[in-house]
């Protein structure tokens, strides 16, 4: 272990989201949590389920929660709902645990006018989420996001009908999800109670800080997606889009000497990074050695100093849609 790796100078996390378990232990097992509301809170590092085929999502998910992960983060748009839940229950049963002690996000397409996709109505959106959960073959979801602002003139009701899913014990937890300030404003004059969490392209090319101050005050969970963008390595297999530029590609290993300092993969040092300044990561890997890495984020604590010039890496704004970032 490198002085970098043992050091635990400098852990301080933002005061608004700081992680339930403030002890750095060296390896911990225990899982790190961030509150999502009073009786929620979310794993700091969740299993991604996008681009995983319904041919492989049993398996991987099962992987996953062999692994250890506890929080497995899907949507209807991934359309693999119903493998995912195949692999939620195989999992429950090979880690010998119970769905309490699982954290499953699901996500409303929320249409989009301009793809001539009809913005789901109030309605429509209640129906969506309880076809998510036959899908899933469960009872409730920890967390229920709209995944993306396109409902247009529908998006009030749209949150409308998440507080009637709250209420109604079908999801402990509502968000939202590419939302950007604006669209967050537009629920606050509403005068609705506001998301307990806002899941968004974040990494260190995309830090969106005045968001996230904006999200902070509103007390508004931040989850990080696509944090593993900067690597070589990010869905690189035909068909997978995204809006990565060739400047972002040639910058493969833009991480390799900081994770080196601190005997961590990039991947590592990049969930780290999400993870110290409070946001709950998501990696998605089919590599089970990868999927173990992933999840091994304790054992070391990024100074200051490198925290520091990472946030000088910044480069606006996401990359992970090929469409452009919603939250823009
Ligand atoms: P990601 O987790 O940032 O990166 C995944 C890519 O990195 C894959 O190509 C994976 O390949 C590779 N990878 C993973 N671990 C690695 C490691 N340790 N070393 C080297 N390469 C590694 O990708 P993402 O899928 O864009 O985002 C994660 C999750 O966030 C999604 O799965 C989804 O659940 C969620 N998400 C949400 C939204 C939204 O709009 N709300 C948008 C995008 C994503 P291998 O599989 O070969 O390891």
């Amino acid at each position: 272990m490198t002085e970098k790796r043992a050091g635990r100078g400098g852990a301080t996390l933002l005061a608004s989201n700081q992680p339930n378990d403030q002890m750095e232990l060296p390896m911990s097992s225990t899982p790190k949590t961030f509150d999502l509301n009073s009786n929620t809170a979310i794993p700091a590092v969740g299993f991604g389920t996008y681009l995983i085929s319904n041919d492989d999502a049993e398996m991987a998910i099962n992987a996953a929660i062999m692994a250890g992960y506890r929080h497995i983060d899907t949507a209807s748009g991934y359309q693999n709902e119903e493998t995912v839940g195949a692999g939620i229950r195989k999992g429950l049963q090979s880690a010998g645990i119970s769905r309490a002690d699982l954290f499953v996000t699901a996500k409303l397409w929320p249409g989009n006018p301009a793809w001539g996709d009809a913005p789901k109505t109030g309605t429509q959106t209640i129906e969506e989420c309880e076809a998510s959960l036959a899908r899933l073959g469960l009872d409730y979801v920890d967390l229920y996001l709209i995944h993306a602002p396109y409902g247009g003139d529908m998006r009030l009701e749209q949150w409308r009908a998440l507080l009637k899913l709250q209420a109604g014990g079908k999801a402990r937890a509502i968000g939202v999800s590419n939302f950007n300030q604006s669209h967050l404003e537009e629920i606050k004059s509403a005068g609705l109670p506001m998301p307990d969490a806002n899941q968004i392209e974040l990494h260190p090319w995309s830090q969106k800080p005045d968001l996230l101050a904006n999200m902070a005050k509103h007390d508004i969970a931040p989850i990080a997606y696509s944090s593993l963008v900067p690597l070589s390595t990010w869905r690189v297999e035909e068909g997978q889009d995204s809006a990565k530029t060739d400047d972002m590609k040639a910058d493969g290993t833009a991480f390799k000497g900081l994770a080196q300092e601190y005997g961590v993969s990039e991947a590592q040092l990049l969930l780290r990074w999400g993870v110290k300044n409070g946001y709950a990561v998501l990696p998605k890997s089919l590599n089970p050695d990868r999927m173990r890495q992933n999840l091994d984020l304790f054992s070391f604590v990024i100074d200051d100093a490198d925290m520091a010039q990472i946030a000088t890496m910044d480069r606006g704004k996401g990359v992970a849609w090929a469409s452009g970032d919603p939250s823009k």
